[in-house]
């Protein structure tokens, strides 16, 4: 599927007017966006138009070679809007050619179209989707599908997308005040499940703060804490505070407290993080926290350059650490084994458990599961059933079994071996002495009765009474 993702985010990056297609400045300017295009030559028009009408009969300048300007102003503004579209119509056809590469066979027959047919299923097809528009964040795009759908909004569930997406983008710049909040208010919860989440945030801010990293909410903040994380506000504010503590009494600086102590080192600054927040997880986490505070011996004591921080959180450099660093303790300062990429998934798998919404969109697992493999496979498996004179019925059963991976499979379900049946709570899976493990109607069958039997899969006799019940 990524392939086919790659090129529709090129669709979307060439969409004409939306982009410019590059980053930097000048390129920008070489070749500009449909939307820029058409801003410049609105305001040559307006300018021209205002410089005949303004000006007085002496210095009027010449309708003639006016006109000329904006003709040729015109002419390349178009040349630039053709070029954006012809590069736009490249990508979208280079992604219908990675949508037919992935699916290259007409899905017709394979499923029943009748699924789709009534109203209460064309309702939930529709709140799948809407559920999907909503989830990946495209408010926009899920208000106009609800409108023409005819499907209720709930803000409830909205709201909680809502956060969800906030918390993880702000975790992305580097920000996890956000998450730790979320994470404090349900510390119990988080806790009755054992979950690492509330933990694993403060360490990545204990780490960066150790590596030289100036957080929103360290002590420059403290006293000045701020929801809107306007760092640089705070900062300012501290450092106004500082002129006055000059002149003040000793008495007055003491009881103004750690806002006015001198700058501390990185090393300092984590001591005093890890103390304030490490405290509810000694029962549940001291090993690891030893090993945070041991990786503060190996770091050098520098005080933390403003620079770092608050932009740059995520971008704190830690390869001029790694060679103080005992190879046993790197791993802490890898980003990927402590920081965003391992935290965004772990907020997410709690906060949906927590507000019982799906850890993923409903729809995109639909999509990967046939996409992945699924769909080539049952198409080929019909026409092979058709060569040999049977037809697939589409009833509720696949044709094959699907192996799907780990991370998508979602509730085990016990066949018997035997019957094939589907085990259920008045036909549990039952293990023999052996380890085998057959349903229980199975395990009557083969008894008839007197209680003892052979292991269908092996030479092992078994007795009915010492069959226990296996739980998936
Ligand atoms: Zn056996």
């Amino acid at each position: 599927m990524e392939a086919v993702q790659k090129s529709l985010e090129q669709v979307a990056k060439r969409a004409p007017g939306l982009h410019s297609n590059s980053a930097s400045a000048k390129a920008a300017a070489t070749t500009p966006s449909v939307h820029d295009s058409i801003d410049r030559l609105i305001a040559q028009v307006e300018a021209a138009k205002a410089a005949l009408s303004a000006s007085s009969s002496s210095s009027a300048p010449n309708p003639a070679v006016l006109v000329a300007e904006l003709k040729s102003s015109v002419e390349s503004a178009q040349k630039s809007i053709l070029d954006r579209q012809k590069e736009f119509h490249a990508a979208l056809s280079k992604s219908t050619k990675a949508l037919d590469k992935k699916f290259p066979i007409p899905i017709d027959g394979v499923a029943d179209p009748a699924l789709f047919s009534s109203p209460e299923a064309q309702t939930a097809l529709e709140r799948v989707i809407f559920n999907h528009l909503q989830r990946n964040g495209d408010w926009s795009t899920s208000y106009k599908f609800a409108a023409e759908a005819k499907l209720p909004l709930s803000p409830e569930t909205e709201a909680l997308y809502v956060q969800l997406h906030n918390v993880v983008a702000a975790m992305a710049r580097g920000d996890l005040r956000p998450a730790i909040a979320w994470a404090e208010t349900e510390r119990a919860w988080l806790q009755s499940r054992k979950s690492g989440l509330e933990f694993a945030l403060h360490r990545s801010q204990f780490i960066r703060i150790a590596a030289g990293a100036i957080l929103p909410d360290s002590d420059d903040a403290l006293t000045n804490r701020d929801p809107d994380g306007e760092n640089v506000e705070m900062m300012s504010a501290s450092i106004d505070q500082l002129h006055p503590a000059s002149t003040m009494t000793n008495t007055a600086v003491a009881a103004a407290g750690s806002a006015l102590a001198p700058p501390q080192t990185n090393k300092e600054r984590a001591l005093a993080y890890g103390r304030e927040h490490f405290k509810p997880f000694c029962a549940s986490h001291l090993p690891e926290i030893a090993r945070l505070y041991t990786l503060l011996t190996f770091l050098p004591d520098f005080i933390p350059a403003p620079a770092y921080g608050p932009e740059g959180l995520d971008s704190v450099p830690v390869e001029h650490l790694l060679p103080t660093v005992l190879p046993i303790y790197r791993p802490l300062l890898d980003a990927n084994l402590v920081h965003a990429p391992l935290l965004e998934p772990l907020f997410k798998l709690e906060f949906c458990a927590r507000n019982r919404i799906p850890k993923d969109a409903p729809l995109s697992i639909g999509v990967e599961v046939g996409a992945g493999g699924a769909l080539n496979k049952i198409i080929k498996v019909k026409a092979v059933m058709k060569e040999r004179g049977n037809e697939w019925s589409q009833a509720d059963e696949l044709p094959i079994e699907i192996p799907l991976p780990t991370k998508l499979r979602f509730h085990s379900i016990f066949a018997c071996p035997v019957s094939k049946e589907q085990g259920t709570e008045q036909n549990p899976p039952m293990m023999l002495a052996c380890g085998h493990v057959l349903c229980l109607e199975t395990l009557n069958r083969l008894a008839k009765g007197n209680g003892r039997f052979k292991c269908p899969y092996c030479p092992t006799e078994s007795y009915l009474h010492q069959a226990i019940r296996v739980y998936f």
